[in-house]
């Protein structure tokens, strides 16, 4: 059997201090001992993962993004998004908010895999590492740099290589040393991400966010010993060395609410068109790499910004997991209904 390409987790978010303030029922449950969600009286989906008001950021760590960052150190490609209406919890989740705010326990995927990943590099004494970041958004199918403000979205384009790698031109890669190094440049990106007002939610995120880890290891070839010991000293050129790239991308989605419930006109329509566009564009990419037929059929990156940018990150040899994210509030009962049928269409 081959690996199944993408996997899906639901995180059902508690209800908010506002929320229980005004009363509001909960509209969704997770079937103990099983990986069901249900909404409403009966309607239920099965997922990978669920995870109920009560999982902690660690549980969502440890049981769906820990392997992914072990295959990454392993040299595999690996995405993991957060899909959801704004509101929902996936800056919460991805671990993009103020960081610098939250206490550890409370910090996000992004935070965790940063730690995971040097204390990984320090254990493997023999292996060369270098470590970089990028960080941008798409909105309104144009790039932004997080990490460059000044560079306007004609500076960036994305392209493929000989190897069918994606490679973001003009996008600013910074070399990182330390874990606190990696993490002020993630504070710095979060700061400067594009947010506008809606009706729905002032803060709502309009924009898709990509913030990825670039790791590339020399490694002496079968484990041959780095050896220092002075009978043992074999010239650097002698030795032969294995080069291993990979990368790991974080992903907090546009808010995927759809464009009438939020009072939208004007640019603000066009806007919310562009990004429904590019969730759509995902899902089917999604949804084809599912697919056991899917040799024979066309997988669709080219359509938008977002999937171009995750095609080598996705299917192939990449590992991903898609965390849809709900809000368990009745009022919001057509939106989570929403996710969960995008997200069971992704298995
Ligand atoms: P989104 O990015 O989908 O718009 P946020 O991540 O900003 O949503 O979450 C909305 C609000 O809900 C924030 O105040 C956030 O702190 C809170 N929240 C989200 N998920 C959780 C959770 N699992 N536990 C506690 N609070 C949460
Ligand atoms: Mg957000």
């Amino acid at each position: 059997m081959e690996e199944i390409a993408v996997k899906v987790a639901v995180r059902i978010r508690p209800l908010l201090p506002k929320e229980i303030l005004h009363n509001h029922q909960v509209c969704v449950r997770i079937v103990p001992n099983t990986q069901q969600v249900v909404i409403g009286k009966d309607r239920a989906f099965t997922f990978d993962f669920v995870f109920g008001q009560k999982s902690s950021q660690e549980d969502v760590y440890s049981a769906c993004v820990k392997p992914l960052v072990i295959s990454a150190i392993e040299g595999y490609n690996a995405t993991v998004f957060a899909y959801g209406q704004t509101g929902s919890g996936k800056t919460y989740t991805i671990g993009g908010g103020h960081i610098a705010s939250f206490s550890d326990e409370l910090k996000g995927i992004i935070p965790r895999a940063i730690h995971e990943i040097f204390r990984n590099i320090t254990e493997h004494h023999n292996t060369d590492f270098h470590v970089k970041v990028s960080y941008i958004e798409v909105y309104k199918e144009e790039l932004r740099d997080l990490l460059e403000l000044q560079s306007t979205s004609k500076d960036i384009h994305i392209r493929e290589d000989e190897k069918g790698n994606t490679v973001i031109i003009g996008a600013k890669e910074c070399e990182i040393e330390t874990p606190d190094e990696m993490l002020s440049l993630l504070e710095a990106g979060n700061a400067a991400r594009h947010t506008g007002t809606t009706q729905m939610n002032e803060h709502s995120s309009r924009s898709h966010a990509i913030f990825t880890i670039y790791l590339n290891q020399k490694q002496p070839k079968n484990g041959q010993p780095s050896n220092t010991d002075e009978e043992h000293i074999i010239k650097e050129s002698e030795r032969s060395f294995q080069l291993i790239s990979s990368k790991f991308c974080f992903v907090d989605l546009a808010g995927s609410e759809r464009v009438t419930k939020t009072g939208n006109t004007g640019e603000r329509f066009k806007e919310s068109v562009q990004i429904n566009s590019g969730l759509l564009a995902l899902g089917n990419v999604i949804s084809a790499l599912g697919d056991p037929k899917r040799k024979s059929i066309h997988v669709p990156y080219r359509d938008t910004k977002i999937t171009r940018l995750l095609k080598d990150s996705l299917g192939g040899n990449a590992k991903t997991v898609m965390i849809a994210c709900i809000s368990p509030s009745s009022s919001n009962f057509d939106e989570s209904l929403n996710t969960l049928k995008y997200a069971n269409r992704a298995r």
